[in-house]
């Protein structure tokens, strides 16, 4: 398959490029289906660098959030070794300091052994994985360069390759709607080991919020995650420092603790993409814009669309489907609970600039209420008129 110069000489049916959970997913799914699948990364270790929390749900709390969707084993028989923590609550923080919690069963992953083992697996079912490899489209052919080099006409082309996507590029979708996340590794902090914490504040966390998630007993990953259009000139570093020295609750927690890494991304917040297929190609999880925009999860979808899109390559090479039912197929499974979450993310957004509203809509909601929030379930509180009014007036 590869000259003594480490060229491509062999045809390849689908090419995946990414390696992150959508990516091996995809390349598990078609490889398992018997196509000839091709994975490239341009990480030199894939799962590295790590730019995540890490945060996932138990199998039985995804089932909830998506109810349609067919869950792949590797989002319910995950390898102890991938998960770094458990932890069994969401607390959930208003302006004002008022905390609602809920339970919810989650696991705290290693998302550099997490990777890997997506990627294994997917080597493990017969796809050719390339690291330290980019790959560009040009004129319908797939160029890659770095360690591996060469030109590949596939028939497939799988766009797994996250927020800034080169494929989605080539299928002219418009750049994504982004929010911006900072977050720091931390040690030696006084968390609540069971709990994952989500804190919402215009001066903390404008047009966003910031997160703490346990990864042991005094270790945990610290963000923020915002939109620049709240951001007033501020920098994102100014603003997770604030959080960590500054704030009256989680400032107790954090303010003495070290940090071990400093990571940075970009994570989708205004639903899917226009396309996510076009010709011979499909987008899937970040590339897509497949993330939960009230929580800004994505490694669930991105493994339920990677699966999706694995076996619409197959299938339509094997003459069992069109390409075109992949887009339906996304939508069977999880399309509403993606258009919701965007919906809900629009109607919270209202009170993003004003503490003083968020604390009100805080107060008004249980915290059975904020747990379908978060699972993309509106309640009626929303679209009730004097919400729709008084939230749309305000501005402070
Ligand atoms: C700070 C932060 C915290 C987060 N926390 C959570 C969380 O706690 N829980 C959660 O569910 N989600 C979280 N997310 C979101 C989650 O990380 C993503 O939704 C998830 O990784 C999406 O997987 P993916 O496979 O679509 O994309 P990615 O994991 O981004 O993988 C894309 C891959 O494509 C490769 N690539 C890109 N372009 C090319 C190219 N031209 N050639 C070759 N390779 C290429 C990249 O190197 C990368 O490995 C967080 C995101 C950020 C930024």
């Amino acid at each position: 398959m590869m000259d003594g110069r480490g060229r491509m000489n062999e045809d390849i049916a689908v090419v995946v490029v990414g390696a992150g959970p959508a990516g091996s997913s995809a390349a598990e799914a078609a490889a398992t289906l018997g196509v000839s699948v091709l994975m490239v990364d341009r990480k030199s270790e894939i799962g590295t660098p790590v730019q995540c929390g890490g945060f996932l749900p138990e199998a039985s709390e995804l089932q909830k959030l998506l109810p349609r969707a067919r869950l792949p084993q590797t989002l319910s028989e995950i390898p102890e070794r991938s998960i770094l923590h458990r932890t069994r609550w969401q607390r959930v923080y208003s302006p004002s300091g008022g905390a609602k919690q809920f339970a919810v069963a989650g696991r705290v992953l290693d998302r550099r052994a997490f990777d890997r083992h997506l990627a294994a697996r997917a080597a493990r079912a017969g796809a050719r994985v390339l690291p330290a490899t980019r790959a560009k489209i040009n004129e319908g052919a797939i160029e890659i360069s770095g360690h591996f080099r060469g030109r590949i006409h596939p028939k497939v082309i799988i766009g797994a390759d996250g927020p800034h996507s080169t494929v989605s590029r080539a299928m002219n979708n418009p750049p994504q709607e982004m929010g911006i996340c900072l977050e720091y590794e931390m040690a030696d902090v006084k968390i609540d080991p069971d709990a994952v914490e989500m804190y919402f504040s215009a001066h903390f966390a404008p047009g966003g919020y910031a997160w703490i998630i346990p990864t042991g007993q005094d270790t945990a990953n610290v963000g923020v995650g915002v939109r620049a259009s709240y951001l007033s000139g501020q920098s994102l570093p100014d603003i997770l420092n604030r959080f960590v020295r500054e704030h009256p609750i989680a400032g107790e927690m954090l303010a003495g603790g070290e940090i071990l890494a400093v990571m940075r991304g970009p994570v989708p917040a205004g639903g899917s993409v226009a396309a996510i297929q076009k010709g011979n190609m499909l987008l899937a999880g970040d590339a897509a814009g497949q993330v939960m925009a009230t929580s800004g999860g994505g490694i669930p979808l991105a493994v339920v669309a990677g699966r999706i899109a694995g076996e619409a390559a197959a299938g339509h090479l094997q003459d069992r489907m069109p390409l075109a039912d992949y887009s339906s197929r996304i939508r069977d499974e999880f399309g509403i609970q993606l258009a919701r979450s965007v919906q809900l993310r629009k109607m919270v957004d209202m009170s993003m600039r004003s503490d003083r509203l968020m604390n009100t809509l805080f107060a008004a909601l249980s915290p059975a209420q904020i747990k379908s929030v978060m699972r993309a379930q509106i309640p009626e509180i929303f679209t009730s008129r004097a919400w729709q009014r008084d939230g749309s007036n305000q501005s402070d």
